[in-house]
């Protein structure tokens, strides 16, 4: 299974010359900021951008720029080449055949689309096997407690509309999932299991591999939030063997706007469309209209190109390097973090407890200092990272406070930037202690 941060693949691990290599193709990562040379260590919340990606979506525009799949004229079939390529390219990068990829704005879309295919007055409305998408009182769909509300609002609504349980497998006391309780919420009315795959608090690697097989021994279907796997480790959706998977293109160094959801085949023909228009019909009268298979069916008004190109663009730079690499350069990095906070006197460390395979980033709190305040101290030395509940609220509340400051990095951080985020806390610390 290719889920595992790469401490299994030390030799994977980069030099310190080969970082600032990878470093210098980040424009933005040069800036100085109040003053400081920028250590950015908010990439948990948005990656920064390689030259080659901001160039291949400059050269579209430059070169290329028409409407997919409508054109009759030399630009607009290009343009259609392209813009499949990408969706070639994305499907290979995470082990999916292509027409199982389809392009959302970001993580959030997609997990949308799959929860409206639940709507019981829509089943039918897309095409064989669409009884898997029916759902009312008595059947459950469980979360966890340490998701992020995208993968959880979109859930409690689908709840709230057919009548369904939602449940969650709580967190234990150490952070990580409580897996022995999850033997109890996870039952023969389990219809449909939702998870991330990284925590985006905790950095922490969930055992995908264990909640499929019990998903699988109930018959029911999986979705993985895959925002903070799919940019950090190797990822390969057929062995992990989910049945829908989302991630945000922002999040791996390519631009906002652009997502997409993993779909095994047969679901996605399954499934109703979530927005409708141009583009995703084939016939269309005053009373009705038949829709595109998918994932075009699913891919309704004009679509993002350059956004799609440049993230095509940006899985290639993933690629060149090796996602083995960057895992073992963020497996050692999130070792740093981790110890490094350790040491500090008065930090708390949220899921520091918890064993397991983990990626870059660690979420802490400074009994007694408000996380924005440790976030502003840090950010007049040119450090960023993010404060507040990040999105995750039910996990902070479990875990007793109401907000945190969270590290995250990604391939082109240094051991220097982790070290002056350390030095920062400490001095924080001391400051306010
Ligand atoms: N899921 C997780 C685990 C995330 O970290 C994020 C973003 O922070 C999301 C979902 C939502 O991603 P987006 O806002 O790009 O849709």
């Amino acid at each position: 299974e290719a889920t595992g941060p790469a401490s299994s693949l030390p030799s994977a691990a980069p030099t310190a010359a080969e970082v600032k290599r990878w470093r210098e193709d980040f424009p933005l990562l040069s800036a100085e900021v109040n003053g400081h040379p920028l250590a950015y260590l908010d990439s948990g919340a948005t990656s920064q951008k390689p030259r080659a990606v901001l160039d291949a979506e400059r050269n579209y525009y430059e070169g290329l720029n028409a409407a997919v799949h409508r054109g009759a004229h030399t630009l607009a079939a290009e343009a259609t080449l392209l813009f499949e390529d990408a969706r070639a390219a994305v499907a290979d990068f995470v082990g999916a055949e292509e027409d199982e990829i389809v392009w959302t704005s970001n993580a959030t879309e997609a997990l949308n689309l799959v929860a409206y295919a639940f709507s019981n007055a829509t089943v039918g409305r897309g095409g064989a096997g669409a009884e898997r998408f029916r759902l009312g009182a008595g059947d459950e769909i469980v979360v966890t407690e340490m998701e992020h509300h995208a993968n959880l609002i979109p859930w409690q609504e689908l709840a709230f509309r057919t009548g369904a349980t939602l449940r969650y497998i709580p967190v234990g006391d150490d952070g990580a999932l409580d897996l022995d309780a999850a033997g109890s919420v996870i039952t023969e009315r389990t219809r449909l299991l939702a998870f991330t795959h990284v925590s985006n608090v905790l950095g922490l690697v969930n055992p995908v591999e264990e909640l499929v097989s019990r998903a699988r021994a109930v018959g029911a279907l999986v979705v993985l939030d895959a925002c903070q796997s799919v940019p950090h480790l190797p990822v390969d959706m057929k062995a992990l063997d989910v049945d829908f998977a989302a991630f945000s293109g922002h999040k791996m160094l390519a631009p906002t706007g652009i997502g997409a959801l993993y779909g095994r085949r047969e679901l996605l023909a399954a499934m109703p469309p979530f927005l409708t228009g141009g583009s995703m019909i084939t016939t269309v009268t005053m009373e009705s209209a038949e829709f595109l298979p998918p994932p075009q069916r699913f891919e309704a008004g004009t679509q993002r190109v350059s956004q799609a190109i440049a993230l095509a663009e940006a899985v290639r730079y993933l690629q060149g390097i090796g996602m083995d690499r960057i895992a073992a350069h963020e497996d050692a990095l999130g070792k740093r973090l981790l110890d490094g906070l350790g040491r500090i006197p008065g930090v708390r460390i949220l899921g520091g407890q918890a064993a397991g395979p983990r990626v870059g980033a660690a979420s802490f709190d400074l009994p007694g200092v408000h996380a924005h305040d440790v976030g502003q101290f840090l950010d007049d030395q040119g450090i960023a990272v993010r404060v507040g509940h990040h999105c995750a609220q039910p996990l902070h509340r479990r875990l007793g406070v109401t907000a945190s400051t969270r590290a995250s990095t990604y391939l082109y951080n240094t051991t220097e930037d982790v070290d002056r985020f350390l030095a920062g806390v400490a001095q924080t610390a001391e400051f306010f202690g």
